[in-house]
């Protein structure tokens, strides 16, 4: 283990500025483990060689020339491919966007380029981040590294995986309903939805533009608190960016839970969660208590119909942002006679079938005469949502629960059961339908060596709050162990 690519991204920081290694040592430590990971994982869509050499040669200079400034300096980062990168292919895993190169990078994306960060590639999701098992995505699977037969989850599979071996020190995902939070719960890593409008989604491809935020995933939890304050801040580029004083993200990450007030979601922590993540679980609200915080049960009555809600204004919102993917403006076009007729062929060639499927269910969500009965109910529902956390919140200072319902389950186990793999959102939709953050952090193995996540919920911009909580989580958990396929294989 004393490569560099196992280092956190502290220690590769700290290390960059003692002098006793340079960012291209760092980037070769990477892409080295990608050398030997990728044929068996294929987390990345496009490993960006040149680009991620140039910007760590451009880091070393500002390393000797004594920049002490930005944390991210020299660390190869992995950027879900839903995220738009200048000059680098971006296709968010489908057919649509073949080989659409964009002119522009995001926000998110320009901020980790000013703060030094060095781009390793783009990785792959679940086509247009619909999905939690990175199988749908239109270029192949990726396979979760503690076992290859499993998924890493979704849709930031790709980047969970990627952190998880090493062939990037730290990941960007987004987060609609989980899909930065249940890949980190399948891979051992820590993920993190920040408070909807903390990070700008200028040029993040929308799925459902109010739930969807990007979020990191890391090793650490203290290099999630990094990664996280390499992107957070206002956008005048996008409207729902929040403007205001940042929460302290990294400031607490020592101060410990004495006196704190824990929750335990009653909903999220019975019917349907699968009895080792729940005795792992309850191992961890144990510690806590050992280490002072206040424990107790609350109820957040109307999260048995959060999933249903989120599958009405998901798709609803999709079937909206996917009009733009037309055949005129980017990526594929399937000629014909007509221009409706090319239209409709480039959509029916260029869209998989999950993506299909949510375009049509959002579109009949929000067809006249079935609005309200559909559309409008799911929204009162999230109102709901959103009222039962206020209330949760009077009483507690933060919440827990699972991540996710089970641990990676079988490439192809769900793939023909939509409503199952939905399932497995069950514990974060939640938080995005109420814009609250919400993180995971592994704590433990299931009897498979699989990891086990657990969800740190918190009030909107209560960040500080999360993270501290997740930093005492993750020491009690004592979760060191490392994904498998780094170990064994990269060692040998
Ligand atoms: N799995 C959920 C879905 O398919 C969440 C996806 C996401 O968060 N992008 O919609």
């Amino acid at each position: 283990m004393s490569d560099l690519a196992d280092l956190t991204i502290d220690e590769a920081g700290a290390g960059l500025r003692t002098g006793n290694f340079t960012a291209t040592d760092l980037l070769d430590a990477a892409l080295r483990r990608a050398a030997v990971t990728e044929a068996h994982l294929h987390a990345y869509l496009t490993i960006d060689h040149d680009g991620a050499r140039a910007a760590a040669a451009t880091a070393d200079r500002s390393l000797a020339a004594g920049d002490d400034e930005r944390p991210l300096l020299g660390i190869p980062v992995a950027l879900k491919d839903n995220m738009v990168t200048r000059g680098v292919v971006t296709t968010a895993s489908s057919q649509i966007l073949a080989g659409w190169n964009p002119p522009y990078d995001g926000t998110a994306v320009a901020r980790l380029r000013e703060g030094g960060a060095v781009i390793v590639g783009k990785t792959n999701l679940d086509e247009f981040a619909m999905g939690s098992s990175t199988e749908n995505s239109a270029y192949g699977p990726t396979r979760n590294p503690w076992d290859t037969d499993t998924v890493p989850g979704g849709s930031s599979g790709g980047s969970a995986a990627a952190v998880a071996v090493g062939s990037a020190f730290g990941g960007y995902g987004s987060d609609t309903g989980g899909s930065v939070r249940q890949p980190a719960s399948l891979t051992g890593t820590v993920g993190v939805k920040p408070t909807y409008g903390l990070v700008s989604r200028y040029g993040l491809i929308a799925f459902a533009s109010s739930l969807d935020q990007i979020g990191p995933l890391a090793r650490t939890v203290a290099d999630a608190a990094t990664l996280l304050e390499g992107v957070a801040g206002w956008d005048r580029l996008d409207a729902t960016s929040y403007h205001g004083d940042l929460p302290d993200i990294s400031g607490s990450l020592e101060a410990g839970v004495e006196g704190l007030r824990i929750g335990v979601v009653s909903e999220l922590t019975g019917e349907g969660i699968d009895p080792e993540v729940l005795s792992a679980t309850r191992v961890v609200v144990d510690r806590l208590s050992d280490a002072g915080a206040v424990i107790s049960e609350v109820s957040l009555p109307s999260t048995e119909y959060a999933l249903s809600a989120y599958y009405l204004i998901a798709p609803a919102e999709a079937s909206a942002n996917l009009a733009r993917f037309d055949g005129v403006r980017y990526g594929l076009r399937v000629d014909g006679e007509t221009t409706e007729e090319m239209m409709a062929k480039t959509r029916a060639d260029g869209f998989g079938p999950e993506v299909t499927r949510r375009i049509l269910l959002g579109t009949y969500a929000l067809s006249a005469g079935y609005y309200d009965a559909f559309y409008g109910q799911a929204q009162r529902v999230r109102t709901l949502v959103r009222q039962d956390f206020a209330t949760a919140y009077e009483r507690v200072d933060v919440l827990v629960s699972p991540t996710s319902p089970t641990t990676a389950f079988e490439i192809g186990a769900k793939v023909s059961d939509p409503l199952a793999m939905y399932y497995s959102d069950v514990c974060t939709i939640p938080s995005n339908l109420s814009g609250d953050p919400a993180m995971s952090v592994p704590v433990a193995l299931d009897e498979g060596g699989l990891p086990i996540g657990f969800q740190v919920m918190a009030p909107a911009l209560g960040e500080e709050l999360m993270f501290r909580v997740a930093a005492e989580v993750e020491r009690a958990a004592e979760f060191t162990v490392r994904a498998r396929l780094a170990t064994s294989e990269v060692d040998a």
